[in-house]
């Protein structure tokens, strides 16, 4: 039994949904213009993380947006095999409200909080 309704569910779907279609629509309009000097800074870009064909086409998208990108996916995945909502750190279900301020979220609060303290991204 899941807490999420069916209702719930598509309709997190439907936000992760247009969160990855707006990222890659932003990242292709990036790719397309020539004149687009924030990537030459190189900062922000590391090339070594973008290792797979799924996003070969977008090799220029910065870091934090295929960080999401992946969240987006790994989101939609775990909704295929019926595990999203669950936090990876102690089981508990994570409520829709918190889901749907944050639809990428795999933690509840508490355990998020325990990792923040100990992150220093
Ligand atoms: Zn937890």
């Amino acid at each position: 039994m899941h807490h999420l309704t069916p209702e719930q569910i598509a309709e997190l779907r439907e936000d992760l949904l247009r969160m990855r279609n707006r990222l890659i629509k932003q990242a292709e309009e990036q790719i397309r213009d020539p004149s687009d000097v924030t990537f030459q800074g190189g900062d922000e870009i590391d090339r070594a993380n973008i290792e797979t064909g799924r996003y070969i086409n977008l090799q220029r998208i910065r870091t934090r947006e295929l960080k999401l990108l992946r969240k987006i996916d790994y989101a939609l995945m775990k909704m295929e095999n019926e595990t999203y909502g669950i936090c990876e750190g102690c089981g508990v279900f994570i409520p829709f409200e918190r889901l749907k301020a944050r639809p990428v979220t795999t933690m509840c609060i508490n355990c998020k909080e325990l990792e923040e303290e100990g992150e220093n991204e």
